[in-house]
């Protein structure tokens, strides 16, 4: 089975490459892995995406796909299991054990937060426990928050929630912090930010929605409840890349390298656009944006190739 463009991904940035590919007269296969839809499927209002006011992440991702599907890019609901990328047309095989071969590959398997796999983290998700303070914290005005983590992205998220909340916990299994020091001298003497050291959250207490944290002392074993509206997981970031190593060039995150103005990859016709290749700024937006950049580069390509 031979297609033109081929997508891997159904987050906003697969969506959105396809929409342009197909647009281009490119026949356009889009695999869309087990989570259709992408990571926004796992939340329930998004007000930060132009356009819609507030909407949920489903309802978005519904509404990505619909116009995908008229344009006539053809959906595969399968997961790709491995790449050859050696020589053009490149190999995509799947799970279902189906070869595909494409004159032009764009990569969008995005990526997935790290959850502390804490008891009741699962069930407030949504509910007062998130992993992104961009996307959820104008939620928490005038209210009591926590952000777990030691980080770079923790101290941001921490400096970030306190323009919004009243109170911020950050709560670190270490006695030091990990994350730059211009970050932690911001942190270290913000008046609305207080810090739980050695401390780590065993369990996500509350009844609906989150109300409460169970911390356990590292060094004393001590527990202590701390009441929270709520909780912001920063432990860290994971590019879906495991089929891509030795076939592309990847950052020492594991994130796939490109040019930032042609989501080129390493290797001349694969591209990659959204969180797959984003280690700094992981919106919808910007995932949604880089997928037109990949489409249009792919297009490119193609053409120059013919
Ligand atoms: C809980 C939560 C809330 C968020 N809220 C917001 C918000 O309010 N506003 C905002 O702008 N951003 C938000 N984000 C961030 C936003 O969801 C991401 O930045 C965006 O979804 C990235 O898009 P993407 O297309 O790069 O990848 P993703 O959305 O991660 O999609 C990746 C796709 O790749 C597929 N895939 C992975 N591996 C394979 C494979 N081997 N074969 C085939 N397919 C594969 C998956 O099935 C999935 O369809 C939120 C994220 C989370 C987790």
């Amino acid at each position: 089975m031979h297609t033109r463009v081929l997508i891997i991904g159904s987050g906003p940035a697969g969506y959105t490459a396809g929409i342009y590919t197909a647009r281009a007269g490119l026949e356009t296969v889009l695999m869309t892995g087990h989570m259709a839809g992408g990571q926004l499927m796992l939340t329930h209002e998004v007000e930060n995406y132009p356009g819609f006011t507030r909407i949920s992440g489903i309802d978005l991702m519904a509404s990505f796909q619909k116009q995908a599907e008229s344009v006539g890019v053809q959906l595969k609901y399968e997961m790709v299991k491995s790449v050859d990328f050696s020589k053009r047309p490149f190999k995509i095989k799947t799970e279902m054990n189906r070869t595909w071969t494409a004159d032009a590959v764009i990569i969008a398997t995005g990526s997935s937060a790290k959850w502390l796999e804490a008891k009741g983290e699962e069930k407030y998700r949504g509910h007062g426990v998130s992993i992104c303070a961009t996307c959820d914290g104008f939620f928490y005005r005038g209210k009591s928050v926590a952000v777990i983590g030691g980080g770079s992205s923790a101290v941001y998220e921490a400096l970030y929630l306190a323009q919004i909340a009243d109170k911020v916990t950050l709560i670190h299994r270490r006695d030091e912090l990990r994350a730059e020091k211009h970050l932690q001298n911001q942190l270290l003497v913000h008046p609305k930010i207080s810090i739980r050291w050695d401390s780590e959250v065993v369990e996500f207490l509350g009844e609906q929605q989150l109300n409460a944290l169970k911390i356990k002392n590292a060094k004393t074993g001590d527990e202590s409840v701390l009441p929270i509206d709520g909780a912001f997981v920063a432990i860290g970031n994971r590019p879906n890349t495991e089929i891509f190593k030795g076939q592309l060039d990847l950052s020492k995150d594991g994130y796939i390298k490109t040019h930032k103005s042609t989501c080129a990859t390493s290797v001349e016709g694969v591209f990659a656009c959204g969180d797959v290749q984003e280690d700094t700024y992981r919106q919808a937006i910007i995932a949604a944006g880089n997928g037109c950049v990949a489409a249009l580069s792919a297009e490119k390509f193609l053409l120059e190739k013919k």
